[in-house]
């Protein structure tokens, strides 16, 4: 069970006010909160054990690089990795989804080989794919969603053919909460030898994820929507696969041996990460990981559903209230419209009463399309959210309905 003040108690900023009224921040899918162990082991990395990593012979290096070291093995862990070897550490979701774009459309693909991504995907798993498409000549073929917002998958087993060459997919829908079956999309990628990427971006945080059950040849996350820091997220892949794939930045670490006739490539994970790791974000990462095993994923679920189900009735109480993403398994994110009041408008008065929600398309705009909407009001929930606040949404919501 979430001991849910004590929980509170460790966010700082949820004590805060804007406009002189208590914050209520329902922006989680945007961005999560830090509790206080993130920001105190940011600060200790600093104070106490700034040095750079990897290549010094002094005790301050050596201890930075094993506390980096420990923190990509906790990571490891965290999702059932087989080997730290298959954890690496990049800038976030939105570089780790251009790397394996590059390097693998670069190593494996021909002109008019098939990607397949769906509608539902955050732009971040669309344009990488699509400077692909100028650069290597592949094509991007996309799973069509009903209106419930959930995947076809008797569509997706029609798109694939022998061009098809990786299948790229998110666990979760940022803008509308649908959770995907990703367990029968793997299933029958494989079944036809195709490797499958998960976009986990919205989902490690809110369930528990084993990518060794999942048998997913890469996933992708931030660590800023798991409760850590900026500027840093995971790139998980099969070492096989990972060893297959050539580099992507060039520069220091990543090499074995530099010389001007012939320069070869450093083991794995270090291939993939040139350059000083952030080993200030990777610790803080760590930290969150840990705080958030603390509390329980299993806990969290449960919770967090809890609220998501409050959340749906009272919303659908408000008349001419449309919740947009009406799946049976979704995850804490509602997205929704009333009449014809638009999302902006609804944000802008909302942010007035203290409330922080997205409104607009929410990086994803053939999916807001699909559902002839331009975009919407979304409210994203995380274990540190109570019923009260969801009351005070609606409150709130309710007094926007009749300024209009
Ligand atoms: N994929 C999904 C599903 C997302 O929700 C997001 C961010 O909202 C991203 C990718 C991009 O993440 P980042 O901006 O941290 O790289």
């Amino acid at each position: 069970m979430i001991d849910i003040n004590k929980v509170r108690d460790d966010f700082p900023i949820l004590f805060r006010k804007v406009y002189n009224k208590p914050l209520i921040y329902f922006d989680n899918a945007a961005t999560t909160q830090k509790p206080k162990c993130v920001v105190d082991k940011i600060e200790e990395m600093y104070y106490t054990l700034n040095a750079n990593i990897h290549r010094g012979v002094h005790y301050l290096s050596q201890q930075a690089t094993d506390e980096h070291e420990a923190a990509r093995v906790t990571i490891q862990k965290f999702i059932g990795a087989k080997s730290s070897n298959e954890i690496v550490f990049t800038r976030g979701t939105t570089e780790s989804i251009n790397l394996i774009a590059s390097t693998y459309c670069r190593a494996f693909c021909q002109p008019d080989d098939e990607i397949i991504v769906s509608t539902m995907e955050h732009h971040s798993n669309i344009v990488p794919w699509q400077l692909q498409e100028e650069i290597t000549g592949v094509k991007l073929r996309v799973i069509p969603i009903n209106d419930k917002g959930e995947l076809i998958i008797e569509e997706f087993e029609k798109l694939i053919n022998p061009r098809t060459k990786l299948v790229s997919i998110t666990h979760i829908s940022n803008a509308l909460g649908t959770i995907n079956d990703i367990e029968e999309i793997i299933k029958i990628a494989h079944k036809n030898d195709v490797p499958v990427l998960i976009d986990a971006a919205q989902s490690v945080q809110h369930l528990p994820v084993d990518v060794q059950k999942l048998d997913c040849d890469f996933l992708v996350f931030s660590a800023h929507k798991v409760y850590g820091p900026t500027g840093i997220g995971i790139l998980y892949g099969k070492e096989e696969w990972l060893n297959k794939l050539p580099p992507y930045h060039g520069g220091g670490e990543m090499i074995a041996n530099v010389s001007f006739e012939k320069t070869t490539f450093n083991d794995l994970p270090y291939k993939f990460e040139a350059g000083t790791p952030d080993f200030v974000g990777s610790t803080a990462m760590a930290a969150a990981i840990d705080y958030i095993t603390d509390i329980g994923l299993d806990n969290i679920v449960k919770y967090e559903h809890e609220l998501l189900e409050y959340a749906t009735e009272q919303l659908l109480k408000i008349d001419g209230l449309t919740i947009y993403g009406t799946s049976a398994n979704k995850s804490s994110v509602v997205s929704f419209l009333v009449k014809d009041i638009h999302h902006y408008d609804m944000g802008m008065l909302l942010d007035k009463m203290g409330i922080a929600v997205r409104t607009g398309h929410h990086c994803a705009q053939p999916l807001m399309n699909r559902m002839n909407v331009d975009g919407t009001v979304r409210a994203s929930f995380s274990f540190y959210n109570t019923k009260e606040e969801i009351d005070q949404l609606i409150t709130g919501i309710n007094r926007v309905v009749t300024m209009f």
